[in-house]
């Protein structure tokens, strides 16, 4: 069993509105791309105009993230409240 398919048996509960990670608004497109290479979600992307685009629901809470870029992209990290976020479900 791959990678993808077991992380596509985990649970998500989006806390809706509250995101647990913000990031800055026109971030360097060289850090950035530090991001989408590294978060194993996939969850920093860019649109077919090359804006970025990030999406906090699907998060797996590794902070990688917020290790390399906390500096400079990733403004708030923070576990997500109470019941909400991954349920890891090792499929
Ligand atoms: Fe991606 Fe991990 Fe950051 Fe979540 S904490 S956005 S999974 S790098």
């Amino acid at each position: 069993v791959n990678v993808d398919v077991k992380l596509g048996v985990n649970k998500f509960f989006v806390d809706e509105g509250n995101p647990h990670i913000e990031i800055a608004e026109n971030p360097s497109l060289q850090e950035y791309a530090k991001l989408e290479a590294a978060c194993p979600a996939g969850l920093y992307r860019r649109d077919e105009k090359g804006a970025v685009r990030f999406d906090y629901a699907g998060c797996l809470e590794c902070g990688t993230c917020r290790i390399l870029c906390g500096k400079t992209i990733v403004k708030r990290w923070e576990y997500p409240n109470g019941t909400f976020g991954v349920e890891f479900r090792y499929g």
